[in-house]
């Protein structure tokens, strides 16, 4: 026996599923009228929206067109549906159902009825069409919008009902726009802006009021019972009163959770007031919502509130009061940025900026650099640049780089002289010490390996036979062209300015008894100056030394 299910296989059944979903009330995405089922709807569009060019060839009785029209004119009634009114098939007809006037409606001259858009002689009657706002006459191809009208053919938005028209009519409606209707909003988001600026005013200046009550009145009551016997209970009485009366609390008997990171209290997550704002929030050091800050840090902070006491003792200034972290925010976070904005930014800061900027340098040119090199080790030419000529830009490429760390390793050492202000800045120039340090190891190396290519280029000249190399220089000195001469002076002085550069790395390395460095240097200032002679050589009497 098979265990799978019959599907089932009663034709009635299928029919009434198929009857009860095709049923739901559909709605028509152009003009909205209600049809019953599907069905009607695609019809709908195709016919009344042109959806299908089908619609345009099939005659329909649906809209009848001028020439229908002064066929019934002498009859005595003008049926329902004509001139391309849409119909509201399906949908409940409405009592009030006024139809558009034909009086405008123009008619075809001598029977040969021409588009008054494309202006082709319709011979088939079927696919003429009258625009029910203009009254022109048109090919069914372009008459194919919808417009709201009311009886006397005028455009209504509001209660006309929906005709077609042709294109012409439908783009100089009023309001018309290409990419559909746009409302302008932004005189409401600006009243809105305002509002919430207001607001957000009005609370900052009413915690503000709150803080300076609050520390006033707190100070106050400390120097009142400074030498009471009771002074903690005391104190602890008043303070309260005090906060009581400055700020409303929120009622915590029904509050469970914290009112700005949403975490549920509990016996180790306790309920605190903020006594600026009333909110009740947590103190987790995780989420920072609430803390004990102290009457002085509280007033170093907002130093342009006018405080009756300026001048506090140590224990008056370390008394403390609770503050969320959003009152917070909106206390502090606009004054410190206004402070920092107004005091130009430290030395320390300066520098760095600066350190940075050579860096980014240094990073966007080794790519290149080392391309280039790449290109001279392989062998591998250039079309369009010699082998001496790709020496000078890697020589120039090198000068630019050297340079760049040079003003590097000088403005690591300007910071680290520095006298550090705060144990903030102590911590800066450390780690800018280490970083640099590190940046300049990291990336200097394909510098030092460089006058390899330099010998190398020197070494071919010297391992080709002795006569031919005598051969070659007499030539080269015979006929440097004024191009070569000037390229290789070019050359020639960008390696002297190199070889200076080195020989202050040198002097810097020996003084700070960096030996082993001291020793790479020299073997890249004796590669440099071999390099030099050669040119120097290949110039003779045209080297401008
Ligand atoms: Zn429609
Ligand atoms: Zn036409
Ligand atoms: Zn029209
Ligand atoms: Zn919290
Ligand atoms: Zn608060």
């Amino acid at each position: 026996m098979s265990t799978t299910e019959e599907p089932p296989n009663d034709p009635l059944q299928q029919s009434n599923a198929y009857a009860s979903f095709a049923d739901i009330e559909v709605i028509c995405p152009v003009c909205s009228h209600s049809f019953l089922n599907l069905n009607s709807l695609n019809v709908h569009l195709d016919k009344d929206h042109g959806f299908s060019s089908e619609a345009i060839k099939e005659p329909t009785n649906s809209n009848k067109t001028a020439s229908d029209h002064l066929l019934s004119k002498h009859g005595s009634n003008i049926k329902s549906n004509t001139s391309g009114i849409l119909p509201n098939k399906g949908s409940k007809s409405n009592p009030n159902k006024q139809f558009i006037t034909h009086k405008h409606f123009k008619q075809p001259l001598d029977g040969k009825p021409k588009c008054y858009k494309c202006n082709t002689t319709i011979t088939n009657h079927s696919n003429l069409i009258n625009c029910n706002k203009c009254g022109e006459i048109f090919c069914k191809r372009d008459c194919k919008n919808v417009i709201k009208l009311d009886k006397n053919a005028k455009y209504d938005p509001r209660s006309g009902k929906f005709y077609l028209c042709c294109n012409n009519c439908f783009t100089s409606k009023t309001g018309y726009k290409d990419m559909g209707r746009t409302v302008d909003l932004t005189g409401d988001f600006t009243q809105f802006r305002n509002l919430m600026i207001g607001d957000k005013m009005l609370t900052t200046l009413q915690l503000e009021n709150r803080l300076v009550k609050l520390i006033d009145g707190s100070i106050t009551i400390y120097r009142k019972y400074k030498d009471s016997l009771f002074f903690a209970v005391k104190v602890r009485l008043e303070i309260a009163k005090l906060e009581s009366s400055v700020t409303p609390w929120k009622y915590d008997y029904n509050v469970s959770d914290c009112y700005i990171c949403l975490q549920p209290f509990n016996i180790t997550n306790r309920k605190h007031h903020c006594r600026l704002c009333g909110n009740i929030v947590c103190e987790k050091e995780t989420t920072n919502c609430s803390n004990n800050v102290t009457i002085e840090t509280l007033m170093n902070a907002s130093s342009d509130l006018s405080y009756k006491e300026t001048n506090l003792t140590s224990e008056e200034a370390d008394q403390h009061i609770r503050v969320c972290s959003r009152c917070i925010h909106s206390l502090f976070i606009p004054r410190k940025f206004k402070q920092e904005s107004n005091n130009p930014p430290p030395l320390l800061i300066k520098l760095l900026e600066k350190l940075n900027d050579i860096a980014s340098v240094i990073i966007n040119t080794l790519p290149i650099f080392k391309e280039r090199v790449k290109i001279i080790e392989l062998g591998d030419k250039d079309p369009s640049i010699t082998k001496d000529e790709n020496l000078i830009k890697v020589a120039q490429l090198r000068n630019k780089l050297l340079r760049a760390f040079a003003l590097y390793n000088d403005t690591s050492r300007q910071i680290n002289l520095l006298k550090p202000q705060t144990l903030e800045e102590t911590k800066i120039q450390n780690s800018i010490k280490q970083v640099s340090t590190k940046f300049i190891t990291d990336n200097i190396l394909p510098l030092k390996s460089l006058p390899g290519i330099f010998t190398d280029a020197t070494n071919n000249t010297n391992n080709s036979p002795p006569e031919l190399n005598s051969l070659t220089e007499v030539t080269f000195n015979n006929n440097l062209t004024i191009k070569e001469v000037k390229q290789y002076r070019e050359e020639l002085m960008v390696l002297k300015e190199q070889s200076f550069l080195v020989q202050g790395m040198i002097d810097t390395a020996k003084k700070q008894r960096q030996f082993e460095e001291v020793g790479s240097l020299n073997k890249n200032l004796s590669e440099l100056k071999t390099r030099e002679s050669h040119i120097e050589k290949l110039l003779g009497d045209k080297s401008f030394t």
